[in-house]
């Protein structure tokens, strides 16, 4: 289709490769002339879901993570997938200040920022079988727009 374009990572769970992922969908996120803002609010979104598949998707045993990224007009979606162990209760899971880890100093406010930062937020889960976090935000959304007609 005319104004999309598609973008696919495969990378190991290491937690050396968080940044690594963050700045390459903020790179493929560009062509959208996104904010400094919107810019850090897809990185914030990403991190937390890379980080939750590291950590407890996969327990910091090293598999693979799989990032799909699509622009369709000014909407950037992204599915952030692993493997690994699933969760039982995806609402529970999702609520703010819920976590599994509390003695890693989590704090239970990942899904509830990538809520904040996203428009979109799904998570499908299955236990044993893996999780994938499908996101979606629309770039540009109330930006000012000046013309001379403002002035
Ligand atoms: P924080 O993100 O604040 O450091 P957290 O990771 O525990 O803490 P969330 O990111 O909101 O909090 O996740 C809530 C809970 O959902 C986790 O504690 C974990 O039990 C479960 N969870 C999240 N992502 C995954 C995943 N990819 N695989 C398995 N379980 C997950
Ligand atoms: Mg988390």
């Amino acid at each position: 289709m005319e104004n999309t374009n598609e973008m696919q990572l495969i990378f190991d769970s290491r937690s050396s490769n968080e940044s690594f992922a963050r700045v390459t969908v903020a790179a493929f996120m560009t062509s959208l002339n996104p904010t400094v803002e919107e810019v850090s609010d897809v990185k914030t979104a990403v991190s937390e879901a890379v980080t939750n598949a590291i950590i407890h998707g996969y327990e910091s045993e090293v598999h693979n993570i799989y990032i799909r990224c699509r622009t369709e007009g000014k909407t950037l979606f992204l599915e952030i997938e692993d493997k690994g162990k699933g969760i039982p209760d995806v609402k529970k899971a999702m609520e703010p200040l819920f976590t599994t880890k509390p003695e890693l100093d989590r704090s239970g406010m990942g899904f509830s920022f990538m809520e904040a930062f996203m428009d979109h937020l799904d998570v499908v889960s299955e236990p044993g079988k893996g999780t994938t976090v499908k996101m979606e935000k629309t770039i540009g959304k109330g930006r000012k727009v000046w013309t001379t007609q403002s002035l």
